[in-house]
């Protein structure tokens, strides 16, 4: 899905351009480029749940995979895991609530709706923000 995908990558869900976080992880109220309010967005800690199940799902098989077959030292298991589980948390979170942010604004959820209303009125093009 194209707003996703926006999301994903830290634009703008809408235009594609703006960006949808003025700092790591808070995402700006409105779209800078096109004037989108994005402050609806209730993403609360539901990306804290996807992404412990994609670095779950990534981690855990590789831990057993090194562990079971090359029986590193402890120490390196001691700071390997952790290290990783850090790096691959912080590096998806925000990708991961872009893109259920984009997901909530292409379904109109919560404060999303009128939105989802003007784009659907106007056959889903770009509607100025001060046309609304
Ligand atoms: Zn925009």
């Amino acid at each position: 899905m194209e707003a996703m995908k926006r999301g994903f990558f830290g634009r703008c869900p809408h235009c594609g351009k703006g960006r949808m976080f003025r700092a790591f992880l808070k995402v700006a109220d409105k779209c800078p480029a096109c004037g989108e309010e994005l402050h609806h967005h209730r993403a609360d800690d539901f990306p804290a749940y996807v992404v412990i199940v994609i670095v779950g799902h990534i981690l855990v098989p590789l831990v057993l995979l090194v562990e079971t077959h090359l029986a590193p030292p402890f120490w390196v298991g001691m700071t390997l895991w952790p290290a990783a589980v850090v790096v691959l948390t912080l590096a998806l979170l925000q990708p991961v609530k872009g893109a259920i942010v984009g997901l909530q604004w292409a379904f109109g959820m919560h404060g999303f709706e009128q939105a989802k209303k003007d784009r659907a009125a106007l056959g889903g093009g770009l509607i100025p923000a001060g046309n609304r």
